[in-house]
């Protein structure tokens, strides 16, 4: 497998097909598996956070979600093929789960959200089996999540709690599991269960998803003062040559 390193962060060099087929393969050899789907605000944060950093090295795979990194690869000289979504792997992994009658298990988003989320999966993939699902505001320090998600052994466990709070989640707990996919998805169940609109297709095509999700969130721009320190640093890894 190849890599593509931008700011320490090792992005697998993949697209969204081939890496849905990977997981797929990885679900039937019953191979654990950590996913990180990394932006540039994440790759930045772990820069900055030695922890996260941590759960970055423990991941199986991190991959492109974001046109930020692809770019960045780009300018690296080491390109990515395309963006490999949060969202798209979820959509691609739950078509897999129906046609095999995969076990799911969903963590993350308020309750009512999940609740609609949990019957929209019901309603367009009625051979998943749901097996468990908790909603993401949860007592962090006392809680059973992990030893339900031990009993009932999901193929998948989908994380929407937003990064750090995913990834940190999944680090934590990874060690107690036996196999299963275990990926962070950000706002995922927010779209499924049609609380939030995905950006139409023009949007995604024209890479301006980022956008689209600003102008309906305003809220978001703050999280964006990150994207030029983050092409800055970009323009220093490249004069110093450094990609893998
Ligand atoms: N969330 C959660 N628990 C928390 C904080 C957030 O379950 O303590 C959920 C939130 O309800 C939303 C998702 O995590 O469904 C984060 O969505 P966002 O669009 O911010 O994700 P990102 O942009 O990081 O992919």
């Amino acid at each position: 497998m190849e890599f593509v390193t931008v700011m320490n962060v090792p992005f697998l060099n993949t697209n969204q097909r081939s890496f849905v087929l990977l997981l797929q393969e990885r679900i039937e050899k019953k191979k654990k598996t950590f996913v990180i789907t990394a932006n540039p605000e994440i790759v930045m944060r772990a820069n900055k956070n030695r922890e996260l950093m941590q759960h970055i090295q423990l991941a199986t795979f991190v991959v492109a979600d974001g046109i930020g990194i692809v770019k960045a690869a780009k300018i690296l000289k080491q390109p990515l093929p395309e963006r490999v979504t949060g969202y798209d792997t979820m959509i691609e992994l739950l078509k897999i789960a129906n046609n095999n009658s995969y076990k799911i298990f969903l963590l993350g988003a308020k309750q009512t959200t999940l609740k609609k989320a949990i019957d929209k999966i019901n309603m367009e993939y009625p051979n998943i089996k749901i097996v468990g699902s908790q909603d993401g505001y949860f007592n962090w320090e006392e809680n059973d999540i992990s030893e339900r998600i031990m009993q009932l052994k999901p193929d998948i466990t989908f994380v929407a709690l937003g990064s750090p709070k995913q990834e940190n989640w999944i680090a934590s707990n990874f060690s107690y599991f036996e196999h299963g996919i275990f990926i962070g998805v950000g706002g995922s169940f927010d779209v499924i269960s049609g609380t939030v609109k995905r950006a139409p297709v023009l949007f995604q095509k024209l890479n301006l998803e980022w956008l689209y999700r600003l102008m309906k969130q305003p809220s978001r721009w703050k999280r964006m003062l990150v994207l030029p320190q983050f092409a800055i640093k970009i323009f220093k890894q490249k004069l110093k040559g450094k990609t893998t």
